[in-house]
């Protein structure tokens, strides 16, 4: 993992000595405090800040403290690296939150060990919140990320007067699928339909995610139901298309799916909660229909 490392030290020699010893790591320097925080501000955060505590302006621990207040970096471990050298100022430093604590004039390989510790803690945090994120078994989004997904993207049409688009998956006669041809298969059946419903999505915003056992969503932003169902009626047939076996299924002698999907251009007062319930209720819908088939609202409130 390349990593990127924010030095921030008041005096140029430092700075220097610092960017030469980390060389193998992508580098910002900052020359203070208020430097540093402009640089967070932007885009491009670092996995690691090394902190001066001494500066003119505000301080190291003055900085450290608008960093751990800012959700937005306050997962961005910090080093103090410091000539200060009271068992009070230590102490200081690490209560604010710093990971780690060196001493001026540093020794280029602790200094280097010290950094390495500390971004392989960090990749490590990074790697489970990127898990968090993800249905472990499809590989696409769970269900914990639809809900923060499906929420930004209400908000967003709310704001901006756009219509919204949700569709609710659900894998026809699944149950009896399983005691068929067993969970294994069950399980290699729904990756399957996880990788034909994304492949599926053409927008970069499109977004599918593993809803609850052979439950799938899709949020289609700026859709409405002539697009929405577009979207569907593709997806359910890309799932007829790759013909899994299922012989003893009432319909069709594979999987197929039920697809129930609402648009609306949602309002201030409205919840995303009432977007996944007329979905829903279309789901059951197209089930009571007969399977394998779309069914569609749209309401312009
Ligand atoms: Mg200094």
């Amino acid at each position: 993992m390349d990593n990127t490392i924010m030095i921030v030290d008041d005096q140029t020699l430092n700075l220097r000595l610092l960017e030469e010893v980390l060389k193998d790591y992508t580098v910002i320097l900052a020359k203070d405090g208020e430097h540093a925080l402009q640089i967070l501000e932007g885009d491009n955060l670092p996995d690691l800040i090394l902190l001066d505590v001494l500066m003119p302006g505000l301080s190291g621990f003055e900085v450290i403290k608008k960093i751990k207040d800012n959700d937005k970096t306050r997962d961005i471990p910090v080093i103090f690296i410091t000539g200060l050298k009271s068992v009070q100022d230590e102490e200081e430093g690490l209560n604010l939150g710093a990971m780690d604590y060196i001493m001026k004039p540093f020794n280029p390989a602790i200094v280097r060990a010290r950094v390495r510790n500390t971004l392989r803690f960090r990749n490590q945090q990074k790697m489970l919140e990127t898990m968090a994120h993800i249905d472990g078994l499809t590989e696409i989004s769970n269900r914990r990320n639809f809900d923060v997904i499906l929420n930004r993207e209400f908000k967003s049409a709310v704001r901006n007067k756009r219509w919204l688009s949700l569709i609710m998956i659900d894998v026809d006669q699944f149950k009896h699928y399983n005691d068929s041809y067993g969970h294994a298969k069950g399980d290699v059946a729904l990756i399957k339909i996880a990788k034909t419903i994304k492949s599926c999505l053409k927008r970069s915003d499109d977004y599918v995610a593993r809803y609850g056992g052979e439950e799938f969503a899709v949020i289609l932003p700026d859709t409405d139901e002539i697009g929405g169902t577009e979207v569907a009626e593709s997806i359910r047939q890309a799932i007829n298309t790759i013909k899994m076996e299922h012989k003893k299924s009432k319909g069709d002698p594979w999987l197929t799916i039920s697809l129930g999907g609402y648009s609306c251009i949602p309002e201030h007062s409205q919840n995303e909660q009432r977007i996944i319930e007329k979905a829903d209720i279309c789901l059951y819908r197209a089930k009571n229909n007969g399977r394998n088939c779309v069914e569609w609202e749209q309401s312009v409130k």
